[in-house]
């Protein structure tokens, strides 16, 4: 301590202070003594406070050493109080103890000694109790400032202690009329948790239902905890009634979200049906006047070639040549329009027969191109179409044939390579890639994905005819099929195409 001791001394007999003074001084050189005498001295230091201890004689003419300890501790509850008494009994050393005297020193010449070291002792402890009473009283401030409510109660649901918020979340006033209306039901809960031994702290969410009839959402977090060898049970309680209205709204707002997006998607769906009827039916009802345009200029350069002269037979074959591309074109179309609108079917198919019909279908640019053609066998089966495959190997291969620097015999070859598709967690699929390989004009990078775009080309069609819908046809028949499509190729150096189906189920 910095400060010098302060004692106060309330002794009749001037012996006996001079007595304690003497033993006091041993050990606490520097302490200021104020003797107390009557009753009026004693209300006066009362009221001041300025002590730190008092030593009190039991047997005193204007009082005793109760009325003393009373008087002191009413006021200072932990200020030491020492009685140094040759009077006591039993019974008056038990209540002044009860009344909360500190210690208590016999006037025996063997017991003086103690006086001293009783007050060191009895000042120590009081101060710790001073801190610890100040603790305790910032810790409940602390907890009642609190929103979140904290209670403990015993395994079979007697509350113990709460904090004001759990009692506001329950909206009761005190701690008996939470045991009494039981809101969270805690017999069970300290049954359950004590049932599923060796426990970690456990949350869930409950609505509560309180006190006024109103509900909350509440978080109810529950550990078991050991106090004194006795299981008691701790809880906090927290109002979550805003977040759930807010995981309620957004789930609410996503719910009709998906409904208006399911309601637009069926709209555009519808839209898209119609656009694609109309399409479909302008072509194909274009392709009976066509028909009789390219019928008719045919006929008349068979049948009146003599009556036109040159310039009226090229005009003729330009007709019969313009409407063959028109045909070829709306054909496409029709072939593209298809492939989004039907069914198509799925079953094991072989690609060695599907590769020889497109070739046999693609005979006669084959001479024309005097092109060379390697397949390597053998070509597998895969989970396809016949049909679309052969339009898509028709379309590929005619590609390859087609797209060669002027005067180059085009070069082909096909071949098959399964793979592991690890990739989008289905692992363990496999795929069968098919390539296509020539040794022609190439594609630069940048160009290489709008090509499977309809009516994309890169070409003007005075060297390469074409209708810009063949690798559209190719891309929408093998992802029809549950396939991909892509390619490899530089400018001048050929190209790579592939297409890649699943393989055929073991
Ligand atoms: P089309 O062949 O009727 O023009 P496609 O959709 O089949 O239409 O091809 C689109 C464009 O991609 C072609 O116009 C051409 O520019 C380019 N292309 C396609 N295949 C090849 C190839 N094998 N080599 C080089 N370019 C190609």
């Amino acid at each position: 301590m910095n400060q010098p001791l302060r004692v106060l001394v309330i002794d009749d007999n001037p012996g006996d202070r001079i007595l304690a003074i003497r033993e006091l001084s041993r050990e606490f050189p520097d302490c200021q003594v104020e003797e107390i005498l009557d009753a009026e001295d004693l209300a006066r230091v009362v009221k001041q406070g300025n002590f730190d201890v008092v030593i009190t004689d039991y047997q005193l003419r204007w009082t005793d050493g109760i009325q003393v300890l009373r008087a002191i501790k009413e006021r200072y509850p932990y200020r030491p109080v020492i009685m140094f008494t040759g009077t006591g009994s039993e019974e008056i050393a038990v209540e002044a103890m009860q009344s909360g005297l500190d210690d208590y020193v016999l006037k025996s010449p063997n017991r003086y000694f103690r006086l001293p070291n009783a007050v060191r002792v009895t000042l120590e402890r009081a101060q710790a109790e001073r801190r610890a009473a100040l603790l305790e009283i910032r810790l409940q401030s602390l907890l009642n400032q609190l929103d979140i409510g904290i209670f403990r109660s015993t395994t079979d649901g007697q509350l113990l202690e709460s904090n004001r918020a759990f009692l506001r979340l329950l909206g009761v006033n005190s701690l008996s009329e939470a045991q009494a209306m039981d809101l969270l039901n805690l017999p069970e809960l300290g049954a359950q948790y004590q049932a599923t031994l060796p426990l970690q702290p456990h949350e869930r969410e409950v609505q509560l239902h309180r006190a006024d009839g109103t509900s909350i959402w509440t978080a109810l977090n529950i550990t078991l905890n050991w106090v004194d060898d006795e299981t008691v049970v701790d809880g906090l309680l927290e109002d979550i009634t805003a977040r759930k209205r807010a995981q309620a709204e957004v789930r609410q707002l996503n719910e009709t979200l998906e409904q208006r997006v399911r309601e637009r998607t069926q709209e555009l769906e519808a839209a898209n049906q119609d656009l694609e009827a109309f399409a479909y039916s302008v072509s194909h009802d274009l392709r009976e006047p066509l028909r009789s345009i390219q019928g008719l200029a045919q006929a008349l350069l068979e049948d009146y070639a003599q009556a036109l002269n040159s310039v009226g037979q090229s005009y003729s074959q330009g007709i019969v040549n313009v409407s063959q591309q028109m045909d070829k074109f709306i054909e496409d179309l029709l072939i593209y329009s298809r492939l989004r609108r039907e069914e198509i079917p799925i079953q094991p198919t072989g690609l060695a027969l599907v590769v020889t019909e497109a070739l046999q279908q693609l005979e006669p640019e084959i001479r024309e191109r005097q092109a060379q053609l390697i397949i390597e066998e053998p070509l597998p089966e895969v989970m396809g179409n016949r049909l679309i495959l052969i339009q898509v190997f028709k379309n590929l291969l005619s590609n390859a044939i087609k797209f060669v620097a002027p005067g180059r015999q085009p070069e082909v070859r096909i071949w098959a390579e399964e793979r592991e598709d690890e990739e989008m967690g289905r692992q363990g699929d496999s795929q069968m890639r098919l390539w296509v390989e020539d040794k022609g004009i190439g594609i630069d990078v940048e160009n290489q994905k709008r090509i499977f775009h309809v009516f994309e080309r890169l070409h003007g069609s005075e060297i390469y005819p074409g209708t810009g819908i063949g690798l559209a046809i190719v891309r929408k028949g093998v992802e029809r099929m549950g396939g991909q499509v892509g390619i490899e190729s530089q400018l001048g150096q050929g190209s790579l195409f592939w297409i890649e189906l699943p393989t055929v189920p073991e």
